[in-house]
């Protein structure tokens, strides 16, 4: 459980976060939304809530609850503390069965005295009375109500001047038992009253009492102790002041004093009560209202429903009739006090001064805190409004006075006050909510085709990958081949350069076997002289056989052997003559073979020359080739990288 600020009014563990209690509050800030554990809860600042109970009233899941003392005071009348205890009017009309066995059970547990306030009531009444005649103090605020005075020390400091300053009945009670009945125990008041704690704490109070003790935890305990005793009842008779606790209380005590021509705003009720003093407020403060003053109750049905009563109680008029009964038995038949029903209200008036003649007004006068430091509202500027209306996903006029009250404030502009000063969040506007499921679903079927987007971007990435993949598969084979194909190039360029060389070496040899064959056609020539030269010499051998034949024969027996040689001669020249005819016959085929042959090796020369040529420039390609494919592999080697790198980015 959070007791934020020692909060008296706290939430439990049973909050789900509705938000009904900071509609039902008055106090902005008193009810701060937060989200815990992923759960939404509102917790209560202590340093802003008036512990008015609306909220626990309003909260249907048990979720609110209020601290008080019961625990300490039982713990401490154990103890063997002395304890007088102050009780609320109230208590007779909630319990006016049990009202004197619970006294009784109470005394038994150690309980010294029992004074109730109802006297105390009476002498706040004529506190009132005296202190408006003495200082002509009109339109003023009553205070026995604890919650409406710290939600005016709180929230309407400027209302503090026009708070009554005499004490509540409680005060007075507890003023009057140690002043003039000299009681110095510790007091418990037993209270219809959350907020009166506050006021028993308060300093300016000082100390005079020490236990606010509620009804509600009172008679809890007492049934889960089975506290009983004798018989008891307070000790002190007492008049009107019984009727505080109805709303009106105070009112109907001063008609009975000053008569009913008196001006008195009676106003009560949790939410209603402070609209309407805020609303009223400068009129208050300028006393600028007709009335002499304003009876101001923060429980719509008064102290006997109070905010630590039994809610069951509540639900019936039972303490109403009961209180009816106590007020019907304070008005006496007779004259003899302020309470005499036949008396005017001037000698009740008059009765009730000469009652309490020996007491000093002053002794029961009380001072007030301005506690609006502890509970600042800031209000935010336009431009911070409209940040936050933003944030809200308010951004047009409309939707800036949707004013659904969801989150718990009556308008828009509120939440984001509350929202500026911390008290709430964005998410706790049920429109904001709305428009976030609407732009989650927005957003979720964004996720969702982005979803198939990706999917889509990875099947292509995967189909770029095994591309890829392919593509440097191919890639490497290129440029394997480039890589073969440059060093090819590199033997090809070196290879036509030898051939060129060759080729021209070729080229060379023709030439000269071109001079040899030249030189053997000269030689064939010069062969084919001769051998007409032999001719010549055989036909001239021919004729001088001839011519000896001729001069043997003359010389018969004697020219016998001349005769032979001459044959002989003859013989020789025929023979020389048909070598000679044979070899020219050969001179000439030869000739003709030497012909063509040059005829061949001319050509050959030139295809020589030619093949010669080519092979140059070729080579010169092919050297040209090598340089580019050696640019090309560069090319293909950085592009090789950057597909690696590509394929690595993309895994
Ligand atoms: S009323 Fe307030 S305390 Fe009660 S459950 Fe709702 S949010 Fe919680
Ligand atoms: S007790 Fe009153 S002031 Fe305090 S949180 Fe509840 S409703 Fe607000
Ligand atoms: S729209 Fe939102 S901020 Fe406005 S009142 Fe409703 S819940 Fe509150």
């Amino acid at each position: 459980m959070e007791h934020m600020g020692n909060s008296l009014v706290f939430t439990n563990e049973k909050c789900i976060g509705c938000n009904k209690c900071i509609s039902a509050c008055s106090a902005m800030g008193a009810c701060v939304s937060s989200v815990v554990d992923g759960k939404p809860r509102i917790d209560v600042d202590g340093n802003r809530c008036i512990a008015c109970g609306a909220c626990i009233d309003t909260c249907e899941h048990g979720a609110r609850e209020f601290c008080d003392d019961t625990e300490r005071f039982f713990a401490d009348l154990k103890r063997g503390e002395k304890i007088s205890i102050l009780v609320a009017p109230a208590f007779k009309a909630n319990y006016p069965q049990e009202y004197e066995k619970v006294l009784g059970g109470l005394k038994r547990a150690g309980v010294n005295r029992i004074i109730s306030i109802s006297f105390g009531a009476d002498i706040c009444t004529w506190g009132y009375l005296n202190y408006i005649q003495k200082y002509n103090f009109v339109g003023g605020i009553s205070q026995p109500c604890p919650a409406v005075v710290s939600y005016i020390e709180h929230y309407l400091p400027e209302l503090l001047p026009k708070l009554f300053p005499v004490q509540s009945p409680l005060m007075c009670g507890a003023i009057y038992a140690r002043k003039e009945l000299g009681i110095t125990d510790k007091f418990a008041f037993i209270s219809p009253c959350i907020a009166k704690k506050m006021e028993i704490d308060d300093p300016h109070n000082k100390g005079l009492v020490q236990y606010n003790v509620t009804f509600d935890h009172l008679m809890k305990y007492i049934k889960a102790h089975n506290l009983s005793g004798n018989l008891a009842t307070d000790e002190i008779e007492y008049g009107l002041g019984s009727i505080y606790p109805t709303p009106g209380g105070l009112k109907e005590n001063v008609y009975w004093f000053l008569g009913e021509d008196v001006a008195i705003r009676q106003i009560e009720g949790e939410k209603h009560m402070y609209e309407w003093l805020k609303k009223n407020k400068d009129r208050i403060k300028q006393q600028k209202t007709p009335f002499t003053f304003i009876d101001a109750l923060n429980c719509a049905n008064g102290c006997i429903c109070g905010t630590a009563t039994d809610p069951e109680k509540s639900e019936t008029d039972d303490a109403l009739y009961a209180l009816l009964k106590i007020k019907s038995e304070s008005k006496k038949n007779n004259k003899k006090t302020a309470w005499g029903r036949p008396l005017t209200p001037a000698q009740r008036l008059a009765k009730l001064n000469q009652q309490f003649k020996s007491l000093r007004l002053e002794d029961y006068l009380r001072k007030y805190t301005d506690r609006s430091s502890t509970c600042p509202i800031r209000i935010p500027t336009k431009e911070q409004a409209d940040r936050i209306f933003e944030s809200l996903h308010k951004t047009t006029p409309e939707s800036r006075v949707i004013n659904c009250s969801c989150c718990g404030y009556a308008s828009c502009q509120d939440m984001v006050t509350a929202i500026f000063n911390g008290f709430n969040h964005k998410e706790n506007c049920i429109h904001y909510e709305k428009d976030e499921i609407l732009l989650l679903g927005d957003a979720r079927e964004l996720a969702a085709n982005l979803e198939t987007e990706k999917e889509a971007i990875q099947r292509q990435q995967d189909a770029i990958g095994s591309t890829i993949e392919s593509v440097e598969q191919h890639f490497t084979t290129l440029y394997e081949s480039i890589e073969h194909m440059n060093s090819e190039n590199e033997n090809n360029a070196s290879e036509s350069t030898h051939i060129a060389g060759d080729m021209g070496d070729v080229a060379d040899f023709m030439q000269k076997i071109r001079d040899s064959l030249s030189e053997i056609q000269q030689l064939v020539e010069n062969l084919e002289a001769d051998n007409a030269k032999v001719l010549d010499i055989a036909s001239e051998t021919n004729l001088l056989s001839l011519n000896a034949s001729i001069e043997s024969a003359r010389a018969g027996e004697a020219g016998r052997g001349f005769a032979v040689v001459a044959g002989e001669i003859n013989k020789l020249s025929a023979s020389s003559k048909e070598t000679a005819e044979q070899s020219d016959k050969n001179h000439q085929k030869i000739q003709g073979a030497i012909t063509r042959l040059l005829n061949e090796a001319e050509h050959l020369v030139q295809i020589i020359e030619e093949v010669n040529g080519r092979t140059q420039n070729l080579a010169a390609s092919t050297e040209q080739m090598s340089s580019a494919t050696t640019i090309v592999l560069d090319a293909a080697n950085s592009i090789k990288q950057s597909l690696d790198a590509l394929s690595r980015d993309l895994t």
